[in-house]
């Protein structure tokens, strides 16, 4: 029994026909210890920061202990990976129950790493410290840009060895996320449960995300409709910062709208559309150019899902789903351009607008400019340190987009006050984040922890951003990530 318990656990997923999950046992590790803890996030979320540092809280951090009221579980989904079904589910994830919130929000708590489920297959169910610190890194560096996403809590270390072509720290993440029901959820629900456990999911998802279309009409419209507005929110949100997430698998596109599973994921220096970094992902399939379509993809395959629940006449469910997946490229496209808007000062819209940023992108991938520091240079004024800035192409633009600010009623300091809170002065950049692995590697969390503190501040224009906006020597499209 534990003291001082701030846990306030429910278990609503498991409350789900059993076909969605599997109830785990964990397995024990040696000598966990925490390596990171993310103070604000715990606060947020209603547990007490020194019970998380303690003995009880460590082992509970690293799936030795079971919290009160936990029932912990393995979720089951399916998905497309790559583009091809395939039977999938929680292989190295453990879900602990959902913390209610003070404010009396419901957050999932998951361990990632925590060991072997029924849906592990050949794998071990276990993670290695260094993708686990990098996804704590980048997942709250999201979360300071302002971009849905789900959280990190803690990272631990297992004090055990793994196994991959060397041998690796073990590791485990403490994730948080409004829900992980994916659309690869949905795709398992739709090709093993009956139509009345798809129901049931489909019923959960919407109190759980979308409790303002339950008393509709028909309510399995609204969700596919609520969920491509999500995904479109979310995708330009994306594109808008540079970040490629690198495995757009159907079972990593969440139904909340919140960015999942940082893998292979990156933020794109120099500014050029097929950009892809995934080791794995050797035909570019999720390049940062084909994000929007791919979320289209994905979403296609949730809609297909749904057409038991759309409607009786499956002729009729087939249109109505073709409709509404048809709406996304225009969701997506104007909350893209919203947002370049902001990003370049414009507070009312002008026909010509999308010939100003889309000349400003051709001459950015000309000049293989910097993408986040492109925005950040003009939003500075500051237009002498990149070779983009020195062109004669370039003086002419800026003469055109400073004459289209100057036709608007807001005033030159108004303009650049909305691209600031608009242009982030620094992303979580891959040399950065290497650093701070390697540190970490060696013991040192210290360079992790200050690239954590600016991150959290990325529209802040101070001198300490200001050093973390500078770039790698060997810059850096040849980047290469794993999985
Ligand atoms: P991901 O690439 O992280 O989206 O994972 C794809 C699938 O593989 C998910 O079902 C994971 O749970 C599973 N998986 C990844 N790594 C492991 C592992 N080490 N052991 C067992 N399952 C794993
Ligand atoms: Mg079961
Ligand atoms: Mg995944």
């Amino acid at each position: 029994k534990l003291i001082n318990d701030s846990w306030k656990l429910d278990n609503s997923y498991a409350r789900l026909p059993e076909i969605f999950f599997s109830k785990i046992t964990p397995n024990s590790v040696s000598s966990p210890k925490l390596v990171i803890l993310n103070h604000d996030l715990a606060r947020k979320l209603g547990l007490d920061i020194a019970e998380l540092q303690g003995i009880d809280g460590v082992n509970i951090l690293s799936g030795n202990k079971i919290p009160n009221g936990s029932l912990p579980i393995a979720q089951a989904y399916a998905g497309h990976q790559f583009g091809y079904f395939t039977m999938l589910g929680d292989g190295r994830a453990l879900l602990l129950g959902e913390q209610i919130t003070p404010l009396g929000q419901r957050y999932d708590i998951q361990l990632k790493g925590a060991g072997r489920t029924p849906y592990s297959r050949g794998g071990d169910g276990k993670a290695a410290i260094q993708p686990m610190l990098r996804e704590y890194i980048i997942s709250e560096g999201m979360n300071g840009l302002g971009i849905p996403t789900t959280r990190s809590l803690a990272v631990t270390l297992t004090g055990e060895q793994i196994i991959r072509e060397t041998q690796l720290k073990g590791g485990v993440l403490t994730r948080i996320a409004s829900s992980h029901i994916r659309v690869g959820t949905f795709e398992y629900a739709a090709k093993w449960g009956t139509n009345n456990e798809l129901k049931s999911l489909a019923d959960y998802t919407i109190e759980r995300h979308f409790s303002y279309i339950k008393d509709e009409k028909n309510p399995y419209i609204l969700l596919l409709q609520e969920v491509i507005k999500r995904q479109a929110y979310l995708i330009a949100k994306w594109q808008l910062v540079g970040f490629i997430h690198g495995v757009m698998n159907t079972d990593n596109m969440t139904i909340s709208g919140e960015t999942i599973d940082y893998g292979p994921c990156a933020f794109m220096d120099t500014y050029s559309p097929s950009t892809v970094f995934s080791s794995i992902d050797v035909h570019g399939r999720y390049a940062y150019e084909n994000q929007p379509k791919i979320a289209a993809w994905n979403l296609a395959r949730f809609a297909e899902t749904l057409l038991p629940l759309l409607h009786k006449d499956q002729n009729k469910a087939v249109d109505l789903a073709q409709e509404l997946i048809s709406e996304f490229s225009s969701l997506y496209y104007d909350e893209w351009i919203k947002g370049m808007r902001c990003k370049l000062g414009m507070f009312n819209e002008e026909l010509e607008d999308k010939d100003i940023i889309e000349e400003l992108l051709n001459m950015m991938e000309k000049n293989k400019a910097d993408y986040t520091n492109t925005f950040r240079g003009l939003t500075l004024d500051c237009l002498e340190d990149m070779d983009l800035f020195k062109t004669e192409e370039f003086s002419k633009w800026k003469a055109k987009w400073q004459d289209r600010l100057k036709r608007q009623g807001e005033s030159k300091e108004q303009a650049y006050s909305l691209m600031k809170n608009s242009n982030p002065s620094i992303i979580p950049r891959n040399h950065r984040v290497e650093e701070a692995l390697g540190a970490a590697e060696k013991g040192d969390y210290e360079v992790m922890k200050k690239l954590l503190k600016v991150l959290l501040q990325p529209y802040e224009y101070s001198y300490e951003q200001e050093a973390y906006s500078v770039l790698s020597k060997n810059t850096n499209n040849n980047y290469k990530t794993f999985c």
